[in-house]
């Protein structure tokens, strides 16, 4: 019998019957042998997810505070269990709880109850993460240990239910991997059992070729390689983790982005090689800041380029591009991830590299078209576009890989650019 390794994240799972939809999509195939689960997202859009609860709770200044939160996310899992007529009880754990768990031990008790619940309504055994995903010093999962604790779970259990999210680290204590990770642990899982699939389930039918907010009904994308979808996530699609695929893409797994509202519809499927060439994704984002910095022979001197890198590292999270020329190197920030003024910025490269000029441009957009093979497709595209709506390019980048093209321009332009993309595509 083959293995499908599925994960449901919150929003399938949170309200009793986004479970039973969940469990009626396990229990409609016998391949679907491990499941990993996130905590119960929101019910509605003001609602609240188990998780930030938790977070939320952690932080409370006072007892009553910390309290009065728990006990919102008590009512939660209990009124599901209630619903779905579980006998379980979490009492004695909740009191634990009470008695001052914190941190990451704290935030994982989503995932951890919710697991607990699904498996019993599905009938499967419960696997504890803290048993099965170790984690190194740095909170790396430990491939090698992964493998082994999952594999023995599968001898003795053939199928499981495991909490997504968190592990265990070296010294026994319980680490968090980042928001949205129990992606991670999904392919994790799907990595160690050497699964045929990773299906993953979301409120959404996989991939879209445009932002909906931006384009009404765009197409869902079919097929994405492993490296298009890195690239999407970096420009902010956040439909799966992109972290998650680095071990699929060691054992060539395919993942599945399935609706669980919609089990039967369209989807996407992330894997190595796609089938033909096409765009995969219009992405963009608003809000970078291009430093431009003249020095004569700047862009030649690799040593002064290092340098300019080294201090911006310690101002920001991420340089997103370094156009340059022999005298002048530009380096494209996010201006939300900065941790410095602007100005004292300037000050400090004006003092630190003697720059003969240096000039800040402000409101940059920047916009992906994506797509394996299809760069010089996506510049002709992306040219065409700017020209029809007068849109004037910042920066061109063809990218380091032939994974598809980003350009830089005025914020303003950035709707009606996808807009107009998009338009060309479906009629070219
Ligand atoms: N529950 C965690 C979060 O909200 C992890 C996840 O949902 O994947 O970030």
């Amino acid at each position: 019998m083959g293995i499908k390794a599925v994960k449901f994240g919150g929003t399938s799972l949170s309200h009793a019957d986004q479970m039973k939809k969940a469990a009626e999509i396990v229990q409609s195939d016998k391949e679907r042998r491990i499941i990993t689960v996130s905590a119960p997202g929101k019910r509605f859009p003001q609602d609240e997810k188990i998780t930030d609860l938790f977070y939320r709770m952690d932080s409370a200044e006072t007892k009553e505070q910390r309290e009065k939160i728990f006990s919102l996310i008590r009512e939660r899992f209990d009124s599901i269990i209630r619903s779905l007529s579980l006998s379980l009880d979490f009492s004695e754990e909740y009191e634990k709880i009470s008695e001052g768990v914190k941190g990451a031990a704290l935030y994982a008790k989503g995932e951890y109850f919710c697991a607990k619940i699904f498996a019993s309504l599905i009938g499967y055994p419960f696997t504890d993460a803290y048993d099965v995903i170790f984690l190194d010093k740095k909170g790396n999962p430990d491939l090698p240990k992964i493998k082994k604790a999952i594999r023995s779970v599968l001898e003795t259990h053939e199928k499981t239910v495991i909490p997504g999210f968190y592990g265990r680290l070296p010294d026994n204590s319980i680490a968090v991997f980042p928001r949205g990770g129990s992606d991670i642990t999904g392919a994790l899982t799907a990595y160690a059992a050497e699964a045929d699939v990773y299906e993953n389930f979301t409120d959404v039918n996989g991939f879209l070729l445009a932002d909906p907010r931006m384009i009404s009904d765009p197409k869902t994308v079919r097929e994405l390689s492993y490296g298009e979808l890195r690239r999407l996530s970096s420009m902010g699609a956040c439909v799966l983790h992109a972290d998650s695929v680095l071990p699929l893409k060691e054992r060539g797994i395919p993942v599945l982005i399935r609706n669980t509202n919609d089990p039967n519809g369209s989807f996407t499927k992330i894997c190595a090689k796609k089938e033909s060439f096409s765009f995969s994704g219009i992405v963009g984002q608003k809000g970078y800041l291009l430093f431009s910095v003249v020095l004569t022979e700047i862009g030649k001197n690799l040593s002064a380029f290092q340098n300019l890198l080294h201090f911006f590292e310690a101002h920001t999270k991420h340089v997103y591009s370094t156009p340059h020329t022999v005298d002048a190197v530009g380096v494209l920030v996010s201006e939300t991830e900065l941790n410095t003024e602007r100005e004292t910025l300037v000050q400090a490269l004006r003092t630190q590299f003697h720059a003969e000029e240096i000039t800040v441009t402000e409101h940059i957009a920047l916009l992906s078209l994506i797509g394996e093979g299809m760069s010089a497709q996506g510049t002709r595209q992306i040219l065409k576009a700017m020209k029809e709506i007068e849109a004037e390019p910042i920066l061109l980048d063809g990218g380091a890989d032939s994974l598809g093209i980003t350009v830089g321009f005025h914020e303003k332009y950035l709707q009606p650019l996808i807009q107009t993309i998009y338009r060309n595509l479906q009629s070219g």
